[in-house]
Protein backbone atom coordinates (compact mmCIF):
# COMPACT_ATOMS: atom_id res chain seq x y z
CA UNK A 1 0.00 0.00 0.00
CA UNK A 2 1.43 3.39 -1.00
CA UNK A 3 0.96 5.63 2.15
CA UNK A 4 1.28 9.20 0.65
CA UNK A 5 -0.57 11.21 3.01
CA UNK A 6 1.23 14.75 2.56
CA UNK A 7 1.09 17.59 0.56
CA UNK A 8 4.22 19.79 -1.37
CA UNK A 9 4.11 23.22 0.15
CA UNK A 10 6.59 25.53 -0.05
CA UNK A 11 9.73 23.07 -1.01
CA UNK A 12 8.74 20.09 1.37
CA UNK A 13 6.32 17.52 2.30
CA UNK A 14 4.20 18.45 4.93
CA UNK A 15 1.29 16.69 7.10
CA UNK A 16 -2.14 17.68 5.64
CA UNK A 17 -4.64 19.80 9.05
CA UNK A 18 -7.09 17.15 8.20
CA UNK A 19 -7.51 13.52 9.07
CA UNK A 20 -9.36 12.69 6.47
CA UNK A 21 -8.25 10.34 3.77
CA UNK A 22 -9.25 9.46 -0.34
CA UNK A 23 -8.79 5.69 -1.46
CA UNK A 24 -7.39 5.28 -5.23
CA UNK A 25 -7.80 2.34 -6.21
CA UNK A 26 -6.14 0.08 -9.36
CA UNK A 27 -8.66 -0.11 -11.91
CA UNK A 28 -7.63 -3.42 -13.31
CA UNK A 29 -7.73 -5.01 -9.96
CA UNK A 30 -10.47 -3.36 -8.31
CA UNK A 31 -7.57 -3.43 -5.43
CA UNK A 32 -7.01 -0.55 -3.30
CA UNK A 33 -3.10 0.94 -3.97
CA UNK A 34 -3.12 3.56 -1.57
CA UNK A 35 -4.49 6.49 0.33
CA UNK A 36 -4.07 10.47 -0.10
CA UNK A 37 -5.20 13.07 2.31
CA UNK A 38 -7.68 14.41 1.61
CA UNK A 39 -6.74 18.31 1.98
CA UNK A 40 -8.56 20.47 3.93
CA UNK A 41 -8.68 24.69 2.73
CA UNK A 42 -6.28 25.39 5.70
CA UNK A 43 -3.84 23.18 3.53
CA UNK A 44 -4.62 25.45 0.33
CA UNK A 45 -4.33 28.65 1.99
CA UNK A 46 -0.51 27.88 3.61
CA UNK A 47 0.00 26.25 -0.39
CA UNK A 48 -1.26 29.78 -1.93
CA UNK A 49 0.84 31.71 0.54
CA UNK A 50 3.81 29.93 -0.15
CA UNK A 51 3.16 30.42 -3.83
CA UNK A 52 2.36 34.18 -3.16
CA UNK A 53 5.61 34.54 -1.11
CA UNK A 54 7.84 32.96 -3.92
CA UNK A 55 6.27 35.40 -6.75
CA UNK A 56 8.14 38.48 -6.71
CA UNK A 57 11.45 36.65 -7.15
CA UNK A 58 10.33 34.02 -9.43
CA UNK A 59 8.86 36.53 -11.33
CA UNK A 60 11.67 38.41 -11.74
CA UNK A 61 13.67 35.32 -12.75
CA UNK A 62 15.49 35.87 -16.39
CA UNK A 63 14.18 33.59 -19.33
CA UNK A 64 17.60 32.04 -19.35
CA UNK A 65 17.45 30.78 -15.61
CA UNK A 66 13.68 29.65 -16.70
CA UNK A 67 15.34 27.75 -19.82
CA UNK A 68 17.73 25.99 -17.23
CA UNK A 69 15.03 24.92 -15.04
CA UNK A 70 12.70 23.26 -17.44
CA UNK A 71 15.81 21.29 -19.12
CA UNK A 72 17.04 20.38 -15.34
CA UNK A 73 13.64 19.01 -14.88
CA UNK A 74 13.32 17.41 -18.47
CA UNK A 75 17.14 15.50 -16.76
CA UNK A 76 15.12 14.65 -13.26
CA UNK A 77 11.65 13.20 -15.62
CA UNK A 78 13.81 11.18 -17.54
CA UNK A 79 15.45 9.45 -14.80
CA UNK A 80 11.95 9.00 -13.20
CA UNK A 81 10.92 6.66 -16.01
CA UNK A 82 10.08 3.50 -14.19
CA UNK A 83 8.30 5.09 -11.44
CA UNK A 84 6.21 6.95 -13.55
CA UNK A 85 5.36 4.20 -16.15
CA UNK A 86 4.95 2.25 -13.20
CA UNK A 87 2.30 4.85 -11.66
CA UNK A 88 0.49 5.53 -14.85
CA UNK A 89 -0.47 1.64 -15.28
CA UNK A 90 -1.40 1.11 -11.51
CA UNK A 91 -3.23 4.23 -11.17
CA UNK A 92 -4.86 4.40 -14.64
CA UNK A 93 -4.98 0.97 -15.60
CA UNK A 94 -3.23 1.82 -18.84
CA UNK A 95 -1.16 -1.32 -20.48
CA UNK A 96 2.09 -0.79 -19.89
CA UNK A 97 3.71 -0.51 -23.43
CA UNK A 98 1.17 3.22 -23.79
CA UNK A 99 2.29 4.16 -20.50
CA UNK A 100 5.47 4.33 -21.76
CA UNK A 101 4.64 5.47 -25.40
CA UNK A 102 1.83 8.05 -24.81
CA UNK A 103 1.78 8.79 -21.25
CA UNK A 104 5.42 9.09 -20.31
CA UNK A 105 6.48 11.00 -23.14
CA UNK A 106 3.21 13.32 -23.36
CA UNK A 107 4.80 14.41 -19.77
CA UNK A 108 8.05 14.87 -21.69
CA UNK A 109 7.57 16.66 -24.06
CA UNK A 110 5.83 19.41 -22.71
CA UNK A 111 8.83 20.79 -20.43
CA UNK A 112 11.08 20.17 -23.89
CA UNK A 113 8.63 22.15 -25.77
CA UNK A 114 8.46 25.33 -23.16
CA UNK A 115 11.92 25.51 -22.79
CA UNK A 116 12.39 25.50 -26.59
CA UNK A 117 9.46 27.97 -27.20
CA UNK A 118 11.09 30.19 -24.68
CA UNK A 119 14.19 31.21 -26.36
CA UNK A 120 12.38 32.82 -28.82
CA UNK A 121 9.38 34.15 -27.02
CA UNK A 122 8.36 37.67 -27.38
CA UNK A 123 8.17 39.13 -23.49
CA UNK A 124 8.69 43.01 -24.68
CA UNK A 125 7.99 44.62 -28.04
CA UNK A 126 7.83 48.57 -29.20
CA UNK A 127 4.69 49.53 -31.47
CA UNK A 128 4.57 53.52 -32.32
CA UNK A 129 4.55 55.38 -28.92
CA UNK A 130 4.37 52.21 -26.60
CA UNK A 131 6.70 49.35 -24.89
CA UNK A 132 4.28 46.28 -24.15
CA UNK A 133 5.89 43.54 -21.62
CA UNK A 134 4.32 40.89 -20.16
CA UNK A 135 4.50 40.12 -16.84
CA UNK A 136 3.56 37.20 -14.81
CA UNK A 137 -0.29 36.86 -14.17
CA UNK A 138 0.35 35.85 -10.42
CA UNK A 139 -0.20 33.04 -8.77
CA UNK A 140 -1.92 29.84 -10.69
CA UNK A 141 -4.64 27.63 -9.28
CA UNK A 142 -4.05 24.53 -11.57
CA UNK A 143 -6.86 20.91 -11.76
CA UNK A 144 -6.10 18.32 -13.66
CA UNK A 145 -8.15 15.09 -14.73
CA UNK A 146 -7.53 11.65 -14.57
CA UNK A 147 -7.15 10.29 -17.90
CA UNK A 148 -4.04 11.59 -18.88
CA UNK A 149 -1.95 12.29 -15.54
CA UNK A 150 1.35 13.23 -16.74
CA UNK A 151 0.28 15.16 -19.72
CA UNK A 152 -2.63 17.22 -18.53
CA UNK A 153 -0.49 18.24 -15.51
CA UNK A 154 2.81 19.01 -16.99
CA UNK A 155 1.02 21.37 -19.61
CA UNK A 156 0.04 23.62 -17.17
CA UNK A 157 3.31 23.05 -15.04
CA UNK A 158 6.07 23.87 -17.88
CA UNK A 159 3.59 26.87 -19.06
CA UNK A 160 3.41 28.68 -15.53
CA UNK A 161 7.17 27.80 -14.84
CA UNK A 162 8.24 29.34 -18.14
CA UNK A 163 6.34 32.29 -17.80
CA UNK A 164 7.44 33.33 -13.93
CA UNK A 165 4.11 32.20 -12.39
CA UNK A 166 4.16 30.06 -8.90
CA UNK A 167 1.23 27.90 -8.93
CA UNK A 168 -0.71 25.47 -6.95
CA UNK A 169 -2.02 21.99 -8.37
CA UNK A 170 -4.43 19.94 -7.35
CA UNK A 171 -4.35 16.80 -9.09
CA UNK A 172 -7.39 14.26 -9.84
CA UNK A 173 -7.94 12.01 -6.81
CA UNK A 174 -8.02 9.01 -8.67
CA UNK A 175 -4.67 9.36 -10.42
CA UNK A 176 -3.16 11.42 -7.85
CA UNK A 177 0.47 9.41 -7.64
CA UNK A 178 1.80 10.27 -10.90
CA UNK A 179 1.56 14.21 -9.42
CA UNK A 180 3.03 13.18 -6.21
CA UNK A 181 6.29 11.86 -8.80
CA UNK A 182 6.20 15.32 -10.32
CA UNK A 183 7.00 16.97 -6.99
CA UNK A 184 9.58 14.77 -6.69
CA UNK A 185 11.11 15.54 -9.62
CA UNK A 186 10.76 19.28 -9.30
CA UNK A 187 12.13 18.95 -5.87
CA UNK A 188 15.37 17.16 -7.30
CA UNK A 189 15.68 19.79 -10.27
CA UNK A 190 15.65 22.37 -7.73
CA UNK A 191 12.38 24.21 -7.94
CA UNK A 192 12.67 27.23 -6.01
CA UNK A 193 10.98 27.11 -2.76
CA UNK A 194 6.85 28.05 -3.14
CA UNK A 195 7.17 27.81 -6.57
CA UNK A 196 5.56 24.52 -7.20
CA UNK A 197 2.69 23.65 -5.05
CA UNK A 198 0.44 19.91 -4.56
CA UNK A 199 -2.52 19.80 -1.79
CA UNK A 200 -4.39 16.86 -2.65
CA UNK A 201 -8.03 16.40 -2.27
CA UNK A 202 -11.20 16.26 -3.74
CA UNK A 203 -12.72 18.97 -6.63
CA UNK A 204 -15.38 19.69 -4.44
CA UNK A 205 -13.28 20.89 -1.32
CA UNK A 206 -9.85 22.16 -2.89
CA UNK A 207 -10.70 22.73 -6.33
CA UNK A 208 -13.71 24.77 -5.44
CA UNK A 209 -11.45 26.54 -3.03
CA UNK A 210 -8.79 27.10 -5.70
CA UNK A 211 -11.74 28.67 -7.72
CA UNK A 212 -12.45 31.32 -5.80
CA UNK A 213 -9.39 31.94 -3.65
CA UNK A 214 -8.81 35.97 -3.64
CA UNK A 215 -5.21 34.86 -3.85
CA UNK A 216 -5.13 32.95 -7.11
CA UNK A 217 -4.84 35.33 -9.94
CA UNK A 218 -5.48 32.18 -12.72
CA UNK A 219 -7.27 28.98 -12.82
CA UNK A 220 -6.48 26.61 -15.09
CA UNK A 221 -8.59 23.63 -15.48
CA UNK A 222 -8.88 20.79 -17.72
CA UNK A 223 -11.81 18.17 -17.03
CA UNK A 224 -15.73 18.21 -17.91
CA UNK A 225 -17.31 21.10 -18.92
CA UNK A 226 -20.19 20.82 -16.05
CA UNK A 227 -17.11 21.36 -13.63
CA UNK A 228 -16.05 23.86 -15.99
CA UNK A 229 -18.91 25.67 -16.17
CA UNK A 230 -18.90 25.88 -12.10
CA UNK A 231 -15.56 26.98 -11.84
CA UNK A 232 -16.07 29.74 -14.08
CA UNK A 233 -18.85 31.22 -12.19
CA UNK A 234 -16.67 30.54 -8.89
CA UNK A 235 -13.93 32.36 -10.87
CA UNK A 236 -16.03 35.39 -11.70
CA UNK A 237 -16.18 36.40 -8.13
CA UNK A 238 -12.69 37.64 -8.19
CA UNK A 239 -12.47 37.86 -11.87
CA UNK A 240 -10.16 35.52 -12.38
CA UNK A 241 -7.93 34.96 -15.42
CA UNK A 242 -9.71 30.98 -16.92
CA UNK A 243 -7.89 28.40 -19.22
CA UNK A 244 -10.35 26.06 -19.50
CA UNK A 245 -9.57 22.75 -21.13
CA UNK A 246 -13.54 20.96 -21.67
CA UNK A 247 -15.47 17.76 -23.43
CA UNK A 248 -15.61 17.26 -26.88
CA UNK A 249 -17.94 15.04 -29.07
CA UNK A 250 -15.27 15.41 -32.22
CA UNK A 251 -15.96 14.23 -35.52
CA UNK A 252 -14.07 12.20 -38.14
CA UNK A 253 -15.12 12.68 -41.39
CA UNK A 254 -14.27 9.95 -44.15
CA UNK A 255 -13.66 11.83 -47.68
CA UNK A 256 -15.44 9.44 -51.19
CA UNK A 257 -11.46 8.82 -51.44
CA UNK A 258 -10.53 7.45 -48.67
CA UNK A 259 -9.27 4.36 -48.62
CA UNK A 260 -11.66 2.35 -46.71
CA UNK A 261 -9.04 0.42 -44.30
CA UNK A 262 -6.63 3.00 -43.95
CA UNK A 263 -9.74 4.87 -42.90
CA UNK A 264 -11.54 2.09 -40.70
CA UNK A 265 -8.10 1.95 -39.09
CA UNK A 266 -7.73 5.57 -38.04
CA UNK A 267 -11.37 5.13 -36.66
CA UNK A 268 -10.79 1.95 -34.57
CA UNK A 269 -7.43 2.66 -33.45
CA UNK A 270 -8.43 6.28 -32.12
CA UNK A 271 -11.28 5.48 -29.99
CA UNK A 272 -9.70 2.35 -28.33
CA UNK A 273 -6.75 4.83 -27.34
CA UNK A 274 -6.48 5.24 -23.48
CA UNK A 275 -10.12 3.27 -23.25
CA UNK A 276 -11.60 6.10 -25.19
CA UNK A 277 -11.07 8.86 -22.08
CA UNK A 278 -9.57 11.26 -24.45
CA UNK A 279 -10.91 14.45 -24.33
CA UNK A 280 -10.22 14.55 -28.33
CA UNK A 281 -11.64 11.43 -29.42
CA UNK A 282 -13.49 10.64 -32.57
CA UNK A 283 -16.54 9.86 -31.51
CA UNK A 284 -18.31 10.60 -34.32
CA UNK A 285 -17.69 8.62 -37.19
CA UNK A 286 -19.08 10.53 -40.47
CA UNK A 287 -18.97 7.40 -43.25
CA UNK A 288 -19.88 8.40 -46.82
CA UNK A 289 -23.52 6.07 -47.35
CA UNK A 290 -22.10 4.06 -50.54
CA UNK A 291 -18.95 2.86 -48.26
CA UNK A 292 -21.23 1.53 -45.90
CA UNK A 293 -20.84 -2.25 -46.22
CA UNK A 294 -16.97 -2.04 -47.15
CA UNK A 295 -16.49 0.49 -44.16
CA UNK A 296 -18.31 -1.94 -41.55
CA UNK A 297 -16.48 -4.93 -42.81
CA UNK A 298 -13.25 -3.25 -42.12
CA UNK A 299 -14.15 -1.65 -38.87
CA UNK A 300 -15.31 -5.63 -37.55
CA UNK A 301 -11.73 -6.69 -39.15
CA UNK A 302 -9.20 -3.63 -37.39
CA UNK A 303 -10.77 -4.02 -33.87
CA UNK A 304 -9.12 -7.19 -33.14
CA UNK A 305 -5.86 -5.35 -33.45
CA UNK A 306 -6.51 -3.48 -30.57
CA UNK A 307 -6.55 -5.97 -27.92
CA UNK A 308 -8.57 -5.24 -24.80
CA UNK A 309 -7.17 -6.75 -21.38
CA UNK A 310 -4.51 -6.70 -18.44
CA UNK A 311 -2.36 -3.50 -18.30
CA UNK A 312 0.67 -6.10 -17.22
CA UNK A 313 0.37 -7.76 -20.90
CA UNK A 314 0.79 -7.19 -23.97
CA UNK A 315 -2.62 -5.11 -24.73
CA UNK A 316 -3.82 -1.76 -26.67
CA UNK A 317 -6.42 -1.41 -24.56
CA UNK A 318 -6.97 -0.92 -20.65
CA UNK A 319 -10.13 -0.93 -18.35
CA UNK A 320 -11.75 2.21 -17.45
CA UNK A 321 -10.66 4.36 -14.68
CA UNK A 322 -13.82 3.79 -11.99
CA UNK A 323 -17.04 1.93 -11.68
CA UNK A 324 -18.97 4.79 -12.12
CA UNK A 325 -17.50 5.85 -15.04
CA UNK A 326 -17.99 1.66 -16.29
CA UNK A 327 -21.50 2.54 -15.30
CA UNK A 328 -21.79 5.78 -17.52
CA UNK A 329 -20.75 4.06 -20.41
CA UNK A 330 -22.91 1.22 -19.54
CA UNK A 331 -25.83 3.96 -19.63
CA UNK A 332 -24.97 5.53 -23.04
CA UNK A 333 -24.95 1.93 -24.57
CA UNK A 334 -28.01 1.39 -23.31
CA UNK A 335 -29.15 4.75 -24.47
CA UNK A 336 -27.82 3.81 -28.20
CA UNK A 337 -29.93 0.27 -28.51
CA UNK A 338 -33.41 2.16 -26.98
CA UNK A 339 -32.63 4.96 -29.62
CA UNK A 340 -32.45 2.50 -32.09
CA UNK A 341 -28.66 3.03 -33.03
CA UNK A 342 -27.89 -0.25 -34.95
CA UNK A 343 -25.38 -2.28 -33.01
CA UNK A 344 -22.41 -3.30 -34.91
CA UNK A 345 -20.33 -4.92 -31.91
CA UNK A 346 -19.75 -4.76 -28.26
CA UNK A 347 -22.72 -3.58 -26.47
CA UNK A 348 -23.53 -3.95 -22.63
CA UNK A 349 -21.29 -6.03 -19.88
CA UNK A 350 -17.99 -7.36 -19.31
CA UNK A 351 -15.82 -9.10 -22.16
CA UNK A 352 -15.49 -12.51 -21.67
CA UNK A 353 -12.68 -13.23 -19.24
CA UNK A 354 -12.56 -9.92 -17.88
CA UNK A 355 -14.83 -9.72 -14.80
CA UNK A 356 -12.57 -8.09 -12.33
CA UNK A 357 -11.72 -4.89 -13.32
CA UNK A 358 -13.68 -1.93 -15.03
CA UNK A 359 -13.64 -3.16 -18.13
CA UNK A 360 -15.93 -2.95 -21.16
CA UNK A 361 -16.90 -4.32 -24.55
CA UNK A 362 -15.43 -1.95 -27.32
CA UNK A 363 -19.24 -0.80 -29.20
CA UNK A 364 -19.71 0.21 -32.35
CA UNK A 365 -23.02 1.91 -33.05
CA UNK A 366 -23.65 2.70 -36.83
CA UNK A 367 -26.80 4.16 -38.92
CA UNK A 368 -26.48 7.09 -35.87
CA UNK A 369 -28.22 9.62 -36.24
CA UNK A 370 -26.95 13.05 -34.89
CA UNK A 371 -29.34 13.96 -33.08
CA UNK A 372 -29.54 10.84 -30.63
CA UNK A 373 -27.65 10.93 -27.48
CA UNK A 374 -25.09 8.78 -27.93
CA UNK A 375 -24.22 11.60 -30.72
CA UNK A 376 -24.32 14.54 -28.86
CA UNK A 377 -23.52 13.41 -25.53
CA UNK A 378 -19.60 12.90 -24.45
CA UNK A 379 -18.87 8.99 -23.41
CA UNK A 380 -15.67 8.94 -22.43
CA UNK A 381 -15.06 5.12 -23.35
CA UNK A 382 -14.51 3.38 -26.54
CA UNK A 383 -18.09 3.71 -28.06
CA UNK A 384 -18.16 4.69 -31.51
CA UNK A 385 -20.94 6.43 -33.04
CA UNK A 386 -20.82 5.56 -37.25
CA UNK A 387 -23.03 8.08 -39.19
CA UNK A 388 -23.70 7.96 -42.72
CA UNK A 389 -23.96 10.66 -45.12
CA UNK A 390 -25.16 11.78 -48.71
CA UNK A 391 -22.89 14.91 -49.75
CA UNK A 392 -20.04 16.53 -47.82
CA UNK A 393 -21.99 19.38 -47.37
CA UNK A 394 -24.25 17.45 -44.86
CA UNK A 395 -21.20 15.98 -43.92
CA UNK A 396 -19.84 19.28 -42.60
CA UNK A 397 -22.88 20.25 -41.22
CA UNK A 398 -23.60 17.17 -39.31
CA UNK A 399 -19.68 17.10 -37.36
CA UNK A 400 -20.22 20.96 -36.45
CA UNK A 401 -24.11 20.57 -35.53
CA UNK A 402 -22.34 20.06 -31.42
CA UNK A 403 -22.18 22.30 -29.08
CA UNK A 404 -18.44 21.23 -28.71
CA UNK A 405 -15.44 22.08 -30.92
CA UNK A 406 -12.43 20.59 -29.27
CA UNK A 407 -11.12 17.85 -32.28
CA UNK A 408 -11.93 17.30 -35.89
CA UNK A 409 -10.44 14.44 -38.10
CA UNK A 410 -10.38 14.36 -41.76
CA UNK A 411 -9.37 11.33 -43.65
CA UNK A 412 -9.04 11.06 -47.61
CA UNK A 413 -6.90 11.37 -50.64
CA UNK A 414 -7.80 14.70 -52.74
CA UNK A 415 -5.27 17.37 -50.99
CA UNK A 416 -7.98 20.51 -51.97
CA UNK A 417 -10.92 18.76 -50.44
CA UNK A 418 -8.75 17.84 -47.27
CA UNK A 419 -7.91 21.34 -46.92
CA UNK A 420 -11.45 22.61 -47.74
CA UNK A 421 -12.79 20.07 -45.05
CA UNK A 422 -10.29 21.13 -42.18
CA UNK A 423 -10.89 25.01 -42.60
CA UNK A 424 -14.83 23.77 -42.40
CA UNK A 425 -15.02 22.18 -38.96
CA UNK A 426 -15.35 24.29 -35.81
CA UNK A 427 -12.81 22.88 -33.77
CA UNK A 428 -9.29 23.76 -32.20
CA UNK A 429 -7.42 20.90 -33.77
CA UNK A 430 -7.68 19.24 -36.58
CA UNK A 431 -6.07 15.82 -37.76
CA UNK A 432 -5.71 15.10 -41.59
CA UNK A 433 -5.01 11.63 -42.45
CA UNK A 434 -2.10 10.40 -40.12
CA UNK A 435 -0.66 14.18 -39.28
CA UNK A 436 1.45 13.59 -36.66
CA UNK A 437 0.91 15.58 -33.28
CA UNK A 438 2.91 18.88 -32.84
CA UNK A 439 3.77 19.83 -29.32
CA UNK A 440 4.55 23.58 -30.57
CA UNK A 441 1.15 24.53 -31.79
CA UNK A 442 -1.80 25.48 -30.05
CA UNK A 443 -4.06 23.03 -28.41
CA UNK A 444 -7.62 23.77 -26.88
CA UNK A 445 -11.85 24.15 -27.78
CA UNK A 446 -14.28 26.62 -29.83
CA UNK A 447 -17.45 26.59 -28.26
CA UNK A 448 -18.16 24.60 -25.11
CA UNK A 449 -14.65 22.79 -25.30
CA UNK A 450 -13.19 25.62 -23.61
CA UNK A 451 -12.11 29.02 -23.07
CA UNK A 452 -7.66 29.72 -24.23
CA UNK A 453 -5.01 27.77 -25.44
CA UNK A 454 -2.09 25.19 -24.26
CA UNK A 455 0.92 24.18 -25.56
CA UNK A 456 4.40 25.86 -26.36
CA UNK A 457 4.19 29.99 -27.33
CA UNK A 458 0.40 29.91 -26.49
CA UNK A 459 0.73 27.62 -23.60
CA UNK A 460 3.19 30.62 -21.95
CA UNK A 461 0.84 33.42 -23.43
CA UNK A 462 -1.68 32.42 -20.83
CA UNK A 463 0.07 32.89 -17.76
CA UNK A 464 1.04 36.23 -18.58
CA UNK A 465 -0.65 39.91 -18.52
CA UNK A 466 0.25 42.35 -21.58
CA UNK A 467 1.16 46.03 -19.89
CA UNK A 468 1.69 48.62 -22.36
CA UNK A 469 3.92 51.63 -21.00
CA UNK A 470 3.35 54.71 -22.84
CA UNK A 471 5.97 57.84 -23.64
CA UNK A 472 9.02 56.17 -22.95
CA UNK A 473 12.13 56.86 -25.43
P1 LIG B 1 -13.97 16.31 -13.85
O1 LIG B 1 -14.90 15.45 -13.10
O2 LIG B 1 -14.46 17.59 -14.38
O3 LIG B 1 -12.71 16.51 -12.90
C1 LIG B 1 -11.54 17.17 -13.29
C2 LIG B 1 -10.84 17.74 -12.09
O4 LIG B 1 -11.68 18.73 -11.48
C3 LIG B 1 -10.53 16.72 -11.00
O5 LIG B 1 -9.31 17.09 -10.39
C4 LIG B 1 -11.68 16.92 -10.03
O6 LIG B 1 -11.39 16.55 -8.71
C5 LIG B 1 -11.87 18.42 -10.12
N1 LIG B 1 -13.20 18.90 -9.72
C6 LIG B 1 -14.35 18.20 -9.59
N2 LIG B 1 -15.34 19.01 -9.19
C7 LIG B 1 -14.82 20.25 -9.05
C8 LIG B 1 -15.35 21.52 -8.67
N3 LIG B 1 -16.63 21.68 -8.35
N4 LIG B 1 -14.52 22.58 -8.65
C9 LIG B 1 -13.23 22.45 -9.00
N5 LIG B 1 -12.68 21.28 -9.35
C10 LIG B 1 -13.45 20.19 -9.38
O7 LIG B 1 -13.40 15.58 -15.12
P2 LIG B 1 -12.81 14.14 -15.20
O8 LIG B 1 -13.94 13.17 -15.17
O9 LIG B 1 -11.70 13.99 -14.24
O10 LIG B 1 -12.15 14.15 -16.65
C11 LIG B 1 -12.85 13.87 -17.79
C12 LIG B 1 -13.28 15.13 -18.52
O11 LIG B 1 -12.14 15.93 -18.82
C13 LIG B 1 -13.91 14.85 -19.86
O12 LIG B 1 -15.04 15.66 -20.02
C14 LIG B 1 -12.84 15.22 -20.85
O13 LIG B 1 -13.30 15.55 -22.11
C15 LIG B 1 -12.18 16.35 -20.18
N6 LIG B 1 -10.82 16.52 -20.69
C16 LIG B 1 -10.54 17.61 -21.47
C17 LIG B 1 -9.27 17.79 -22.00
C18 LIG B 1 -8.95 18.97 -22.84
O14 LIG B 1 -7.78 19.24 -22.99
N7 LIG B 1 -9.90 19.68 -23.38
C19 LIG B 1 -8.28 16.87 -21.71
C20 LIG B 1 -8.60 15.77 -20.91
C21 LIG B 1 -9.87 15.61 -20.39
P3 LIG B 1 -11.65 15.08 -8.09
O15 LIG B 1 -12.07 14.19 -9.22
O16 LIG B 1 -10.35 14.71 -7.51
O17 LIG B 1 -12.70 15.23 -7.05
MG1 LIG C 1 -15.18 28.48 -25.97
Amino acid sequence: MKQYLKHYINGAWVESTGQNTIEVLNPATEKTIGLISAGTEEDLNKAVAAARRAFPSFSETTREERIALLERIVTAYEQRKADIIDAVTEELGCPRSRSEQVHYNMGLVHFKQAAESLKDFTFEEKRENSTIVKDSIGVSGLITPWNFPTNQTSIKIAGALAAGSPMVLKPASMTPYTAMILAEIFDTAGVPKGVFNLVNGSGKTIGNAISSHPDIDLVSFTGSTAVGEQIMKRAATTIKKITLELGGKSPLIVLDDADVQEASDIAVSNIMNNTGQVCTAATRVLVPRQMKASFEKELLNALPNYPVGDPQNDVFTGPLIAEKIWDRVQYYIQKGIDEGANLLTGGLGKPDGLETGFYVKPTIFTDVQNDMTIAQEEIFGPVMSVIYYDSLEEAIKIANDTTYGLAGYVVGKDEATLSHVARSIRAGRIHVNRGKSDYSAPFGGFKHSGIGREWGDYGIEEYLEPKTIVGLE
